[in-house]
């Protein structure tokens, strides 16, 4: 190296030395290093075709191929490019004069958190010193007769630089890998950096020789092993692309994942600057996993691939890229959601993706409910979040009933507008969450003129609260909720006629086959047809909502501990009841009676007492009489507690009442284990 003249100067930074800083605030990330040093290669070797266009550079371009090369004996790393190089003025004015005026500013601009920054911060050419003890800078200028230049720092806000000889115009930035980073000299740690950060782009890239299979053994060939594509298909024109290519990017992009149902192209540029192309992914369950598959590029160089404060929320769900330089980069995720740029973008995309999606329902209504169950989950989402995605989702938003028949919103609407009105003049809509599981209930529903939807996602629960929120005079029942004369309440009178005093001791007597698990079951009797099943099983709807979208968020709050639990109804109008009614009075009336005559005049007495007392205080009731009232509360409690047993003595010897519970715990797959072998026992019993 013909050394003309040294130069020694001090880096333009004022204060502290900045590099302790870079390295500590970088530490975490900074693999970032590579893409600034490529980028600056690239934007040098791009500025050099803009002036070969302008015809500002006369010379020959040649092979611009960008080279990433790993020397270990000497444990550098260098990149080179044939692009502008620069000359001594140059590394001057963009070198030596940093671009922070201080250390301090530096400081206090990025003192939020160091996360903010991570990734996003352009440190450009100085992050090389994140990961290096010396950077040397080997550059010589596309201008004629410029000389070349040999730059060299060591970390220290000194450096030094000189003269030198280059055979070729660009530069080459040497990195001398430290102690702390000898993963930067590891070849398969360098590929997958560049895989990540340089993949698409616009100036090729290489990285060592492809290689090949002879002989056996695996050789070298001089081909280049170029690691970009420089061209991906968002920089395209849609009308040149097929199918075909979007596909193959997507392949490209998710080499193991299911094909996309369809993507969007993105291009504006105006009033921002997008391009890119996004795709929707099959998406069945589990949310939280398949978010963040949207990568972000600025120029076709990456820059993250965690957009959620670019999208909305719900767009995460999507695959793909975005590329705008007007995202800005270096600056912190909350600054981010602030950014007007931002907002905009963020508003085209969930505009491009409703329009997109209502054109395919449009176009190709077919398709659309063909892919409906994989995309509900994305459009659900979407209207629970975003209410600008909502009012064009609404007219697309498909339901689905049991028979796999589609509606939209409106179509349903009319379809069970004749039949499913309740008194308030609100439309039911009749949802099962099973097929299988609730057969019982959603045939007794159809054989009733009810159509059922089916609703068996993961958000539907919350999707549906969402809308009957935003949608007057609609409502959802589950199809098990209510018995089915009562799902929707049409004004009949479906009261059962019963007495107090019976009522009270029937629902004792159909409680007694429950036995530990009554307190989690209600016993209720209605006035129903007396054609459908004598008893059933249903859960409040509102209850059971609760109670599944606390599961969802984790199964914790007040609904999501709550046990279980389900109301049984009795039709008082079915003949097994009435058979029950009719040998329970048989059997029973004349000592039930008695109890009844009993407690009915010990509470006479009881009430008589309390009336005389009435206002006066525990202190001025005689010692006698007090005694007399507790005796005869507790004898009232005592003769209560009697008759009950005699009701429950009842049951227990009357097999009917024991099978017709059993058979609606049975419906709702509630009878198991050793109840369940006591039940066909005795079924077999009463089979004679
Ligand atoms: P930025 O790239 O953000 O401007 P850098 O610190 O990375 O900041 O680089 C500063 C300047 O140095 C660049 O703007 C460019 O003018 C010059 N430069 C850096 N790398 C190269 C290169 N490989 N070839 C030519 N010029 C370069």
């Amino acid at each position: 190296m013909a050394t003309v003249k040294t130069k020694k100067g001090k880096i333009g930074v004022t204060g502290e030395n900045i590099f302790p800083i870079i390295k500590q605030f970088l530490y975490s990330d900074n693999e970032i290093f590579l893409r600034e040093l490529i980028s600056n290669a690239v934007d040098a070797t791009q500025k050099l075709k803009v002036l070969a266009n302008k015809g500002e550079f006369k010379g020959e371009l040649g092979d611009l191929t960008i080279w990433v090369k790993l020397d270990k004996k000497k444990g550098t790393l260098t990149v080179s490019d044939r692009g502008i190089g620069m000359t001594e003025e140059e590394v001057d004015k963009y070198i030596n004069e940093i671009a922070f005026s201080s250390a301090e500013e530096f400081l206090k601009k990025y003192k939020d958190s160091a996360a903010n920054i991570i990734g996003h911060f352009g440190l450009g050419f100085y992050s090389s010193f994140m990961v290096s003890d010396k950077v040397e800078i080997i550059t010589k200028s596309y201008k004629d007769d410029a000389e070349a230049v040999h730059w060299e720092c060591d970390g220290s806000p000194e450096y030094k630089m000189e003269k030198t000889k280059k055979d070729d115009r660009g530069t080459d930035v040497i990195l001398h890998i430290d102690k702390e980073n000898q993963e930067y000299l590891d070849e398969h740690r360098i590929e997958e950096l560049l895989k990540k950060y340089c993949r698409f782009m616009p100036v090729p890239i290489a990285f060592g020789y492809e290689k090949e299979w002879k002989d056996g053994k695996e050789v070298e060939t001089d081909k280049p092993h170029i690691i970009n594509n420089v061209e991906p298909i968002w920089t395209k024109k849609p009308s040149e692309l097929k199918d075909e290519d979007y596909l193959n990017f997507y392949r490209e992009l998710h080499p193991l994942n299911e094909e996309p149902l369809f993507w969007i192209h993105l291009n504006v540029d105006y009033p921002f600057n997008l391009t890119g192309v996004l795709y929707f992914p099959k998406i069945r369950s589990n949310i939280e996993i398949q978010k963040n598959k949207i990568q972000l590029y600025s120029n076709q160089v990456f820059v993250t691939d965690s957009v959620e404060n670019i999208v909305p929320d719900f767009l995460t769900l999507l695959h793909g890229v975005i590329d705008s330089p007007d995202i800005p980069l270096n600056v912190s995720r909350s600054y981010l959601q602030a950014d007007q740029n931002v907002k905009k973008i963020s508003s085209h995309i969930t505009k491009k993706v409703a329009d997109k999606l209502s054109d395919i329902f449009k176009n190709d209504k077919k398709k659309f409910e063909e892919k409906w169950d994989d995309l509900k989950l994305f459009i659900y989402y979407g209207m629970m979040t975003e209410d600008k995605f909502y009012e064009k989702a609404i007219k697309f938003v498909l339901f689905k009933n049991i028979d796999n028949k589609y509606f939209t919103f409106d179509e349903y609407k009319d379809l069970i507008k004749e039949n499913q009105k309740d008194k308030n003049g609100t439309l039911v809509f009749i949802y099962a969450t099973d097929k299988d599981e609730q057969y019982s209930y959603i045939s007794a529903a159809k054989n009733k003129g009810y159509d059922v939807l089916l609703l068996d996602g993961q958000l539907d629960v919350h999707f549906i609260n969402h809308l009957e929120q935003k949608e007057s005079g609609i409502r959802f029942v589950r199809v098990d909720s209510d018995t089915v004369d009562n799902l929707i309440d049409k004004k009949e009178d479906n009261e059962a006629k019963l007495d107090e005093n019976e009522k009270e001791k029937l629902i004792e007597a159909f409680r007694t086959p429950l036995e530990d698990d009554a307190d989690n079951y209600i016993i209720t009797f209605v006035g129903g047809d007396g054609k459908g099943t004598p008893v059933t099983v249903v859960q409040n709807e509102f209850f059971r909502r609760m109670k599944d979208m606390s599961k969802i968020t984790g199964g914790q709050g007040f609904y999501g501990d709550l046990p279980d639990s389900y109301t049984v109804v009795i039709d008082v109008n079915h003949r097994l009841f009435k058979k029950v009614k009719t040998d329970f009075e048989k059997s029973t009336a004349s000592e039930l009676k008695k109890y009844d005559e009993e407690i009915s005049s010990l509470r006479k007495e009881y009430d008589e007492l309390k009336k005389k007392y009435e206002g006066k205080s525990d202190n001025d009731i005689p010692a006698n009489d007090k005694k007399k009232m507790d005796d005869l509360d507790n004898n009232i409690v005592s003769k209560q507690a009697e008759m009950k047993n005699k009701v429950k003595e009842f049951a227990k010897n009357y097999p009917v009442i024991g099978e017709m519970i059993d058979l609606a715990l049975l419906s709702v797959g509630k009878l198991k284990g050793e109840r369940l072998e006591r039940f066909i026992k005795r079924s077999v019993d009463l089979i004679k």
